[in-house]
């Protein structure tokens, strides 16, 4: 039985008051949440976010890393401070990171990256809207992944996001998504049945409180990345709400 995971990426959004608010509202359903909860601050709220969370279940994860242990590499920001500023996880391959020129060597190289420093990747696919409609979705993320392969192990998330589902208001239907799902499943058994079953494969794409829970009830989805709803907190204590065991 895999534990489902719901991740708030709040990607380039909020303020330190915005966050304190945040959290103080989001407080009473991560008390007891019944699933994994990570929120993924923007970098130069990590300390604050660490902070507040301090004695909670909720694990924070950073929202990219860069390939590098260190040295000049102005703006980026290694594996290793994010462990320092208290993160587990580290989102890699989001599709908008992709989108500004990201390969797939990149974010297989990062992945090493994140593990030698000790961190826990969420692993980002997805098809375009034109991958789609060319019918070249499952190989597109068959292809990612396969970039992937090597770095995987069992502690890993995976996350289908079809770029055309992001901060659209477009959601993949739970039968659009688990069959994507269901592919993914099928690689990761092609290289390991025990990778298969351990790994969770979360979708994300427009989640919100009212569709989750059909999402969630998917056999092969494993919980959520929740990019814009997981700025309110009514919505993102639903989300989490759909996603216990
Ligand atoms: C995301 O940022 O990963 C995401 C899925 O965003 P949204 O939920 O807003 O579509």
């Amino acid at each position: 039985m895999r534990r489902s995971v719901v991740a708030g990426n709040w990607k380039m959004h909020g303020s330190s008051a915005s966050i304190e608010a945040l959290l103080a509202a989001i407080g009473d359903s991560v008390a007891n949440p019944g699933c994994d909860v990570i929120v993924s601050p923007p970098f130069p709220y990590l300390e604050l976010v660490q902070r507040l969370l301090a004695g909670t279940a909720v694990s924070i994860a950073g929202q990219n890393c860069s390939e590098h242990a260190q040295g000049a590499h102005t703006g980026e920001v290694a594996a290793d401070m994010l462990v320092d500023l208290g993160c587990e996880w580290v989102i890699l391959g989001h599709s908008e990171r992709r989108q500004a020129g990201e390969s797939d060597e990149q974010v297989a190289a990062k992945a090493v990256a994140a593990r030698g420093a000790g961190l826990k990747p969420i692993l980002c696919v997805g098809e375009t809207l034109d991958q789609r409609r060319a019918g070249e979705a499952q190989a597109v993320v068959t292809a990612q992944l396969r970039a992937l392969a090597a770095q995987l192990t069992e502690g890993d998330v995976i996350a289908y996001e079809p770029v055309w589902a992001i901060g659209t208001g477009e959601t993949a239907t739970p039968e659009q998504a688990q069959e994507m799902h269901a592919t993914i499943r099928a690689f990761l058994a092609s290289i390991d049945p025990a990778l298969a079953e351990a790994t969770r494969v979360l979708y994300g794409g427009s989640v919100k409180a009212d569709n989750a829970g059909a999402l969630f009830e998917q056999v092969d989805i494993d919980g959520g990345l929740v990019g814009g709803a997981s700025l309110k907190a009514d919505e993102f204590g639903a989300i989490i709400a759909a996603a216990q065991d």
